[in-house]
């Protein structure tokens, strides 16, 4: 196979609604290619019309699409699934292109929304009530699971594939109609992935786009016909759309940020758990909600585990993300990158050691590119704000702790509980590990344990706000209401009037 051919349709991003493309209105905003500087393309921001337009196709498909039989709906979806596997590498170009991953890396997000595609095929498994027999002497009770209605994602630029899959081919397996909000700045996955479900047959309104933001957002929430709404982001924003959508009456999961941890035993394989390291905190340029940005070195292997970081950190290979020979890509907005830039100043007047400086890279030939290095701290403590806070970008602090107990203490004490590793070799180590620490996915030397398509994903603390993580059995429950039947037939008893609490007989 050759070289994958890269993205460059220059033409405007619009909305996809009601089963085509739409244009939108006059509010435009740039897409940049963060390895080249460029502006690539033009986005139209939606507001109030695009989204009452989009809800109003959706609510209109609802009825038919929430009738059509299960397994009617997976064949739709398996027919998806086969064109994503068909077209999944112009996928990842696409993402590489306004996001700025490697190329490999935008082909591992595909694979891993895919995943969830194939997960949603098994819907008529999934929705299979429970029936209970003579709970009563004639009569019956069963469960079923039905659909909300219209039901709306709001997603981030860090996943612009995998995460709306974490939430529509759930949603829509289940009957509902949806419409997405992808994340300005990378916009095109969404519109490309819209256009696959019409060609595998989803009858038009069942799934829209908007593309837009705070404007777009704020119309989903106050929209009386939105049911429920997803939410994956930053912590500030994902509380905010909690805490709104759930005065609207709706239902609401927001996923939020993170500031993950890795655990370094003294008996780990120091090997892995540096290869772990590098890995995990500079792939895709630290913009992974599970990138782990904190490493806990416990007892004395810090000098060693350090000194083999700062090499690997410094010999870091970056550039543009198309190229294969890259491992860490551009950053993807300029602002984002002086967010980052700002932070490692911080830290080194916070008092952090400064061991290797990503800031003021340049890569040669992309001298307008949004790069950084990548960064490395020791002797970060746990009252610094670059302890504290979500950077979001390729900066690793080190910090010291003398035993396994202290560990766990800081890590059960951070705001946030996305995701967590410990490297290890010692079985009770990783058993006490996994039962007592206060986050809601972890990896026993596995550095990113982001869970497979059939158990869901979540985090705990700030990192979620709301009952139920993200696809998996949970997303089948978040997008579905529960109903109770209680039946009798007229045949099987012959009572009059009951004045007192019916109890099984
Ligand atoms: P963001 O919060 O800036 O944006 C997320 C979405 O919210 C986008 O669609 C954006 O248009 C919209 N938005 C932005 N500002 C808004 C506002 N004021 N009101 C309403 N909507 C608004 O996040 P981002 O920069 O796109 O993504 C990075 C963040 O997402 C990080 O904090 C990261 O940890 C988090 N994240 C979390 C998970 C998880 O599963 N917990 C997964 C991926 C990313």
């Amino acid at each position: 196979m050759g070289a994958p051919e890269a993205f460059t349709s220059t033409a405007d991003i619009g909305h996809f609604i009601g089963g085509k493309p739409v244009a939108g209105g006059a509010r435009r905003q740039p897409v940049y290619n963060p390895a080249t500087g460029q502006v690539a393309r033009q986005i139209a921001l939606g507001g109030q019309a695009e989204v009452d337009a989009a809800v109003a196709a959706a609510r209109a498909a609802f009825p038919g699409w929430a009738n059509t039989p299960p397994i009617r709906r997976a064949r739709v979806i398996n027919n998806f699934l086969a064109l994503m596997n068909e077209r999944k590498d112009a996928l990842a170009a696409i993402i590489t292109a306004e996001h700025g991953k490697v190329f490999s890396d935008a082909q591992g997000e595909v694979m891993r929304g895919i995943d969830i595609v194939e997960f949603a095929c098994g819907i008529p498994q999934l929705l299979k009530g429970d029936y209970t027999e003579q709970v009563s002497t004639g009569i019956d009770n069963w469960t079923l699971r039905q659909p909300l209605g219209v039901v709306a994602g709001i997603t981030p630029f860090n996943f612009p594939c995998m995460v709306p899959c974490w939430m529509f081919p759930v949603a829509l397996a289940c009957g509902n109609s949806f419409v997405l909000k992808p994340s300005e700045r990378d916009p095109s996955a969404a519109i490309f992935m819209a256009e696959l479900l019409r060609e595998a047959g989803l009858p038009d309104g069942v799934f829209n786009v908007v593309q837009g933001d705070k404007a777009a957002v704020d119309a989903l929430i106050e929209h009386p016909d939105v049911a429920a709404l997803s939410f994956v982001g930053s912590t500030p924003i994902a509380q905010s759309i909690y805490e709104r959508g759930a005065r609207a009456g709706k239902r609401v999961q927001a996923l939020g940020g993170a500031k993950n941890h890795m655990v370094v035993m003294p008996d780990a394989d120091l090997d892995q758990a540096v290869d772990a390291l590098i890995g995990a905190a500079y792939g895709s340029a630290g913009e992974r909600c599970m990138a782990i940005s904190v490493a806990l070195l416990v007892g004395d292997i810090a000098d060693t585990v350090v000194a083999r970081l700062a090499e690997r950190a410094r010999a870091l290979s970056i550039g543009n993300g198309m190229d294969p020979a890259v491992e860490m890509g551009p950053i993807v907005a300029r602002a984002a990158l002086e967010r980052i830039e700002n932070y490692i100043a911080l830290g080194a007047a916070e008092g952090a050691t400064l061991v290797v400086d990503g800031r003021g890279h340049k890569v040669k030939g992309h001298e307008e590119g949004f790069f950084t290095g990548g960064t490395l701290f020791d002797h970060v403590t746990p009252e610094m704000r670059i302890y504290k806070e979500e950077i979001f970008g390729p900066v690793l602090a080190c910090v010291r702790v003398k035993d396994f107990a202290e560990a766990v203490e800081l890590i059960n004490a951070h705001e946030f509980g996305n995701g967590v590793a410990c490297y290890t070799r010692d079985g009770n180590i990783a058993r006490e590990f996994a039962r007592r620490i206060q986050v809601g996915m972890v990896g026993i030397n596995v550095p990113i344990p982001v869970p497979m398509a059939w158990h869901g994903f979540g985090g705990w603390k700030r990192s979620l706000f709301g009952d139920m993580h993200a696809y998996g059995e949970e997303g089948v429950r978040f997008y579905t209401r529960q109903k109770s039947v209680m039946q009798r037939w007229p045949e099987s008893t012959a009572r009059g009037a009951e004045f007192s609490m019916p109890v099984a007989e």
